[in-house]
């Protein structure tokens, strides 16, 4: 059988997984990206026709990652955003101009987003890229079994210094050591399965349809969210004056909604819309996605770690998902990066999968993974109640956003990616800080 060793090696090449395989080179770290699914074949779970919102701290991130360049010509800026709440008056409308930034964010197509990434891991020294390609076993030194993680085992008394993976591909199987395993293997990920890591799901009972329109007013860089009982409703603004359409509905109207014809579901989502841009027409092609919330107990074990939706899958109210992710990817990148640089500087070779470097990252990634996830999960669970403590703490929640300009910004802010300690990526900034550079 096949061998081969890595540093890192990451299981899953979707948004998150191929975005952490973009930064890996540059810090001297050899590694293998294992993807199951060809990129551009019909069947990618990760890049097809989604729209994504992304904030500004994301932009900057995909800048730092060298991926922005290819993005931004088809990237649609995000100026302004509109969120209402159908039945009810009023609405907040957060300015990006208002608050002195040129905009929020921009929406970017999943598969354009796909043809970037794998452009770009393709350009780089430095990345194995096996695909198609599964990851089928995983072995941390000792045999790791169902539930050892619940059962918190302490383990061999010495640490083992690799993890043993097994690898089904195109020309046989192969075993991979790696010194970290990042675990980028979406909502149902096989690598938290196999570390015995317990999540907590919540099923939503909803499913997200999703579609290119073309509105009949221009966009003009206005997103709209309108919040609805079974679910929200969003406009995201896209090139050549089209937008992404996120409409979420209970799990059994989803089918209808993708069966209806054209004209009939062009003039449901306008009345949905509520006219936010005049007549909704020309449609691309429908799709569905069941919406659940997916919460790893934890996102480290050993040297293994859970990165993405394998660590949080989350409902796409607010488009936060690939966002939380991205800053996933940016702190393990800057917590690497200082690793590499003392490690060099001490004359050690660096370990990736040092405990210390997997649990300070657990540390910084906690308070906005919480917070991001309960934010999330409270304005599905809010506007989806028809209570009137939830109704009057919904109509209380709009009316202060909308009249207090402290709470607006604190709001962008958050959309935007700011919460707590935010990586340097997020800020524009290179991974070191002066005078940190490895010498
Ligand atoms: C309708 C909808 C709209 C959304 N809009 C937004 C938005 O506007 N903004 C935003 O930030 N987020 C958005 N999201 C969320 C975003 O799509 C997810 O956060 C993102 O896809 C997570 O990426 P990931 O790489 O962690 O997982 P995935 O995209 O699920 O990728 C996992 C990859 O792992 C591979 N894989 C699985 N098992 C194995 C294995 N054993 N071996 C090898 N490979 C394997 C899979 O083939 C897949 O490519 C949206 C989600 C939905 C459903």
């Amino acid at each position: 059988m096949k061998q081969l060793e890595t540093d890192v090696l990451i299981v899953g090449g979707g948004l998150v997984g191929a975005s952490l395989a973009c930064v890996l080179p540059s810090l001297g770290l050899r590694t293998t990206l294992v993807e199951a699914v060809p990129p551009r074949a019909p069947s990618s779970p990760s890049y097809d026709d989604r729209t994504l919102a992304l904030g500004r701290a994301s932009c900057l991130i995909l800048k730092g990652l060298g991926l922005w360049d290819a993005l931004e010509p088809n990237a649609t800026s995000i100026r302004q955003v509109v969120v209402s709440e159908l039945g009810a008056p009023g609405r907040v409308t957060l300015d990006s101009a208002e608050m002195g930034l040129e905009r929020f964010g921009a929406v970017v197509e999943a598969r354009a987003f796909g043809v970037a990434v794998m452009d770009r891991v393709g350009s780089l020294e430095g990345v194995d890229f096996l695909c198609p390609a599964r990851a089928t076993a995983l072995q941390t030194g000792a045999p790791v079994t169902a539930g050892a993680a619940d059962r918190d085992e302490a383990g061999p008394a010495t640490p083992p210094d690799a993890v043993h993976v097994s690898v089904e591909g195109e020309s046989g199987p192969m075993q991979l050591k790696a010194r970290l395993v990042v675990g980028a293997d979406g909502a149902d990920s096989m690598v938290r399965e196999l570390l015995g890591i317990p999540a907590e799901v919540h099923d939503y009972a909803q499913a997200a349809v999703i579609c290119n329109v073309t509105p009949t007013e221009p966009h003009r860089g206005r997103a709209f969210e309108r919040m609805t009982p079974t679910g929200p409703f969003a406009l995201l603004p896209h090139a050549g004056e089209r937008c992404g359409l996120v409409w979420c509905v209970p799990d059994a109207e989803a089918a209808d909604l993708l069966a209806l014809p054209e004209e009939m579901f062009l003039a449901r989502a306008t009345e949905r819309s509520g006219g936010a841009l005049g007549t909704l027409r020309r449609l691309g092609r429908r799709s569905a996605y069941p919406l659940k919330q997916v919460r790893a107990s934890r996102d480290t074990l050993g040297r293994v770690l859970l990165l993405g939706n394998a660590a949080h899958a989350i409902h796409p109210v607010g488009a936060q998902g690939f966002n939380l992710g991205l800053r996933d990817v940016a702190v393990l990148a800057e917590l690497l990066a200082a690793h590499v640089a003392d490690a060099r500087d001490a004359g050690e070779a660096p370990d990736p999968g040092a405990p210390a470097l997997l649990e300070a990252y657990a540390a910084w990634r906690r308070p906005d993974r919480e917070a991001t996830i309960g934010w999330t999960h409270d304005m599905v669970s809010v506007f989806g109640s028809e209570s009137v403590l939830a109704r009057g703490a919904r109509s209380l929640g709009l009316a202060a956003v909308g009249l207090l300009p402290p709470l607006r910004r604190r709001l962008a802010s958050r959309a935007m990616g700011y919460r707590g300690k935010v990586p340097r990526l997020a800020l524009g900034e290179p991974l070191l800080a002066p005078g940190e550079a490895a010498s």
